[in-house]
């Protein structure tokens, strides 16, 4: 597997950081430079330009999004902010190694594609860097790596983030990491404090478990580095949170819209926000999800999804997901004006062989895929087994093209045995009947 894994030597990356430092300080949106050798070697001519070919192609160009924060930090700030790059960094380390570690496969993990192939009742699973979008999401991410410099002018610690607001967890974490108290985002604590019904209930289960659910996890048992929050405080602390469906009904159940929660570190909308890597569109989303006893229902999206599980269970059974592709056949698929209608009721005994248990330990089970318009769920179970563990899942999540198509994801909807749509349901099950109204995905 050629990912152009390079080592960019300091020489090589000095003057780039020059050059981007100065755009950095005047203008958003910066775009570095190519590497360039400071002062000619007395070599040849010939030997001199192989050498700046070579620094060009170790040191790619990169384009931020154009709403990078530039201001000036003072020292003290600096130094907080040059914590949270480096744990950025070991984040995007241990991800990207996890997808090139020899594992069932011999140059990458063995990803579950669908839990269920529709056929002989079997999980499906595939080599995951076999995947065009994997390959390129991994090369980006090792460029990153290389280049720590150059992708440093597209780092944002979005303290003064306009886009959406952005929340730290909770007030103990906040008071834990000087990182996150430094960037001192309001907390999802105080977010769900006054929400009323079961959102709200469940909203305040999440946040009085968080910690101990960030505890309960474990990245070692399938990568050499500790990407959880034990390993990586300030990171989990003080990226910007959010809860994504605490206020949007069409999520349907109310315990899963307030125990639900999802940060992103690397993306269009996350600490890290680059643009372009050599003229190449990068599509890598890459971030964390929480999730307390509660069903994640049937849902669908255009970008590719992987999720590599650190939540430890208590029980076998305790957390269980589901994805199959949207043309299996055990759905119902009917063509629309510029989609499918996807009927996901056909199959009876869907619970017991659809939903397959999840585990960081078991090298079959900590790392899905789900390709494009792919039909997922996932349901976390409640407490279970012996100790004190709470209820609760958290997973290492990313998506591989967040910058094409629609990146909505769209909740399928509870219908009659006609198929048609039921309004103001609040709750459904794996069993309960529901239609996905899938959007074509235009190239
Ligand atoms: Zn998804």
């Amino acid at each position: 597997m050629d990912l152009h894994h390079t080592s960019a030597t300091p020489h090589q990356t000095l003057l780039p950081l020059a050059v981007c430092a100065l755009v950095f300080f005047g203008l958003a949106g910066c775009k570095s430079q190519p590497a360039r050798e400071s002062t000619p070697a007395p070599d040849s001519p010939d030997t001199t330009a192989s050498t700046e070919k070579a620094a060009a192609q170790e040191a790619p160009g990169f384009v931020c999004d154009d709403d990078i924060d530039t201001r000036e930090l003072t020292p003290k700030e600096q130094a907080l902010a040059d914590e949270l790059w480096k744990q950025t960094l070991e984040y995007l380390r241990g991800f990207t190694t996890a997808l090139e570690t020899s594992r069932l496969c011999l140059d990458s993990p063995l990803a579950m594609i669908q839990t269920n192939d529709g056929k002989s009742d079997d999980p499906q699973a595939r080599c995951v860097t076999r995947y065009r979008d994997v390959e390129l999401m991994a090369k980006h991410v090792n460029w990153v790596l290389d280049n720590p410099e150059l992708a440093r002018t597209c780092f944002d610690v979005q303290k003064n983030y306009e886009a959406f607001q952005l929340y730290t967890p909770t007030e103990a974490m906040k008071q834990a990491s000087e990182v996150a108290a430094w960037i001192d985002r309001p907390t999802l604590e105080e977010y769900h404090a006054d929400k009323k019904g079961k959102v709200g209930k469940a909203g305040r289960e999440l946040v009085e478990n968080f910690e101990a659910i960030l505890k309960n996890t474990n990245s070692t048992a399938f990568v050499d580095a500790d990407m959880t929050y034990q390993g990586l405080p300030d990171l989990w602390a003080a990226v910007g949170w959010l809860a994504f469906y605490a206020e949007n009904p069409k999520a349907i159940n109310e315990r899963f819209r307030g125990g639900y929660a999802y940060a992103e570190v690397m993306g269009p909308w996350g600490l890290l926000r680059i643009k372009e890597i050599e003229g190449e569109l990068v599509g890598a989303e890459i971030g964390m999800t929480i999730q307390v006893e509660s069903f994640y229902p049937y849902h669908f999206h255009h970008s590719q999804e992987l999720y590599m599980n650190i939540g430890k269970p208590s029980c076998p059974k305790q957390n269980t997901f589901m994805v199959m592709h949207w043309d299996n056949p055990s759905f119902a698929q009917k063509r629309t004006d510029g989609g499918w209608n996807v009927g996901v009721d056909k199959d009876k005994h869907r619970k017991a062989t659809w939903f397959r248990p999840t585990s960081p330990s078991d090298p079959n089970e900590w790392i899905a895929y789900y390709e494009r318009n792919a039909i997922h769920a996932t349901h976390v179970g409640g407490k279970c087994g012996k100790g004190n563990a709470p209820s609760g899942f958290a997973q290492v999540w990313a998506r591989t093209s967040s910058r094409d198509n629609n990146q909505t994801t769209k909740i399928c909807v509870p219908v009659d045995k006609k198929g048609n749509p039921l309004e103001g349901v609040t709750e459904v099950t794996e069993t309960d009947r529901v239609v996905c109204n899938l959007e074509d995905w235009k190239p």
